[in-house]
């Protein structure tokens, strides 16, 4: 099996748009599961297919509440249509390593993608796990959980990563 390489700041591809996946077939699943094996490998719980250089809407998520059988969760064209209130979490990046941050985002969200069988899924969440789907989905949009630091906090988040 091939591995994938996790692309570290300042690579420009984590910070392009990813493309809609159109459906999903034997390439797109086998790429779900080497970007597992790659989460894995890196001790994440969650990873984005730009963070592997492949500017995809697909993201991995470890199965952190443990309600998916401890399967990994496979999201394509993840999109978040609803977040409620907001909390400021510690956060860290396979992409951005060495450094957390708190970082405020929703405190739970519903969120509408498709499965590894290319069903449509629709999950209200919550809590970690809601968190997760969030930093991840970012990364679609080639966002860094850094670019959600407090304005002040900014200058001395840039000069330490
Ligand atoms: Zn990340």
């Amino acid at each position: 099996m091939a591995k994938l390489e996790i692309k570290i700041y300042p690579d420009k591809i984590l910070r392009k748009k990813a493309l809609e996946v159109k459906g999903v077939s034997g390439a797109e699943q086998k790429l779900a599961s080497d970007m597992i094996e790659a989460m894995r490998s890196a001790d994440g719980v969650g990873l984005a297919a730009p963070q592997v250089g492949v500017t995809k809407r697909i993201i991995v998520i470890e199965d952190i509440e443990g309600k998916n059988n401890s399967s990994p969760y496979v999201f394509f064209n993840p999109m978040v249509v609803k977040k409620i209130g907001r909390i400021s979490f510690c956060e860290g990046c396979l992409s951005v390593p060495d450094v957390t941050y708190d970082i405020t985002r929703a405190k739970s969200v519903v969120m509408e993608a498709l499965d590894l069988k290319g069903e449509k899924v629709r999950i209200d969440t919550g809590g970690f796990f809601a968190r997760v789907l969030q930093h991840e989905i970012d990364h679609l949009d080639g966002i860094l959980f850094v670019d959600r630091v407090g304005f002040l906090k900014r200058k001395k988040v840039l000069k330490e990563i």
